[in-house]
């Protein structure tokens, strides 16, 4: 059974934050260290972000995830004070070092379906590192948030889902809780394993969705964030 723990949208004292960190899950024997990507140098084994695809009219990542960034902070399920009425950065020139280096999983990952753009899916992946418990091998995973129950329906959805899972990639399943509060997560490889090995795209999501009412249940806390910025 797939168990379901809360993810931290706190500070990570002298790390330089970005969106949400992705932690381990509470049901594996042996669970691994989980790196937020802000760990590692902003180069370093990420791949690139895809030339045909831009974010276009998508702010989502301005709402859906905890920014902990010196310049500014916010806690997830929260719209970013400088996200214009009408969509885009009010601040674009000078908005924070976090803003300029994120992009999202679809904008990066080849293999993510192109129908997955977040604010048309409902689907948002963020890319993570896993590594073993003594500084083993780091491996990319993704976490999948599905922001809405419709997102269930997300056209290649399952598609992406299974290519993970059947590369091996770390993948975690974020289910948000109410603003402010940290999004309930689980490690889902194991669940989806067999369904992915028979190609069974109705069991994929199928189990997807039993994924989603329990994880709707699933632990959460309040976001803490770092001191609030100056001026
Ligand atoms: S969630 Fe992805 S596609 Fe949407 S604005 Fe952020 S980086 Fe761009
Ligand atoms: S500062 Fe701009 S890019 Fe950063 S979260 Fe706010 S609106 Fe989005």
């Amino acid at each position: 059974m797939t168990g379901w723990r809360f993810s931290p949208g706190g500070r990570a004292a002298g790390t330089d934050r970005r969106f949400t960190i992705v932690p381990g899950c509470a049901n594996l024997k042996s669970p691994p260290r989980l790196l937020p990507v802000s760990a590692m140098s902003d180069t370093e084994s990420l791949p690139d972000p895809l030339p045909d695809r831009s974010c276009g009219e998508c702010s989502v990542c301005c709402v859906a995830l905890t920014i902990d960034d010196p310049a500014l902070r916010k806690a997830q399920g929260y719209r970013c004070q400088h996200l214009a009425r009408e969509g885009g950065c009010g601040i674009y020139e000078t908005r924070p070092h976090t803003c300029r280096t994120f992009y999202c999983g679809w904008r990066r990952l080849k293999w993510v379906r192109a129908p997955l753009r977040p604010d048309l899916s409902d689907v948002l992946i963020q890319l993570h590192w896993e590594a073993s418990h003594q500084d083993g091998p780091k491996r990319l995973g993704v976490a999948v948030t599905l922001l809405h129950r419709r997102a269930l329906k997300a056209e290649g959805l399952a598609e992406t889902l299974a290519a993970a899972v059947a590369a091996g990639a770390p993948v975690f399943l974020n289910i948000p809780g109410p603003p402010g509060f940290t999004m309930a997560q689980a490690k889902i490889n194991a669940a989806l394993e067999a369904a992915v090995a028979a190609r069974d795209k109705a069991g994929v999501l199928r189990i997807l969705t039993d994924l989603y009412v329990r994880g709707r249940g699933g632990p959460r806390k309040r976001v803490v964030l770092g001191p609030a910025p100056a001026g």
